[in-house]
């Protein structure tokens, strides 16, 4: 059986990779994908972990021989999935996460229409921006830049089919999970994966 595709995507400091962190250590058979960036690591990232850290000609020999599923320039960095990886765990029936914004985001859904978007928010402006400084990873330009887009990337919200506000950490996890939940019981997913139970009771 093959499993689902998942695209979460938000504004930078909406929390979303805390979120998909929680969910991912709490759900079973639910993986996120690992990016390639050309993005400089921040303290406490590790490579291969948070992000596969490429130089840009890395990157660009990556790109021509079209070994993303998707790419995506974002705050002057590129960023992009992997087709292969992410083909083989699906394949290998686990669920799987990316973690894009909604340029990427775009790309997945022509190529895989059934993947499910959910898109997350900040309850606030001042939420938004509290979070970003909170964070002490990035300086007052960079966040000062982020905040000037926020409003941009927030435009795209009406692409995805899911919409959570990231007020409280664990009311957002839970309805994030209810998203993950719901979607692994939809009946043609339940069909395959119950069929020989199917079977017995129709005969
Ligand atoms: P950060 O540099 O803060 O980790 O991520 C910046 C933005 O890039 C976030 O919106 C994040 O979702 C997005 N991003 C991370 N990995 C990818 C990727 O593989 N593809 C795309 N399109 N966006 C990504």
């Amino acid at each position: 059986m093959h499993g689902t595709l998942f695209v979460v995507s938000a504004p930078s400091g909406a929390g979303k990779t805390s979120l998909v962190k929680a969910l991912v250590e709490s759900t079973p058979g639910l993986h996120v994908s690992i990016s390639h960036t050309t993005r400089p690591q921040r303290p406490g990232e590790v490579n291969g972990v948070n992000y596969h850290f490429v130089s840009q000609s890395q990157f660009n020999e990556m790109l021509e021989r079209d070994a993303f599923l998707e790419h995506a320039e974002v705050f002057g960095n590129l960023y992009g999935t992997s087709n292969q990886s992410v083909r083989d765990q699906l394949q290998e029936g686990k669920d799987i996460i990316l973690e894009i914004d909604w340029q990427g985001a775009q790309q997945v859904r022509k190529q895989s229409p059934h993947a499910v978007g959910v898109f997350i928010l900040p309850p606030s402006k001042d939420v938004l921006q509290q979070r970003l400084v909170g964070r002490g990873q990035d300086s007052d330009s960079v966040i000062n830049g982020r905040m000037a887009q926020s409003a941009e990337q927030i435009s795209h919200y009406v692409e995805f089919d899911y919409l959570i506000i990231n007020d409280q950490f664990d009311t957002a996890l839970a309805e994030l999970k209810s998203v993950i939940q719901s979607q692994r019981l939809r009946q043609a997913q339940q069909s395959i994966r119950h069929k020989a139970l199917l079977r017995s009771l129709l005969s």
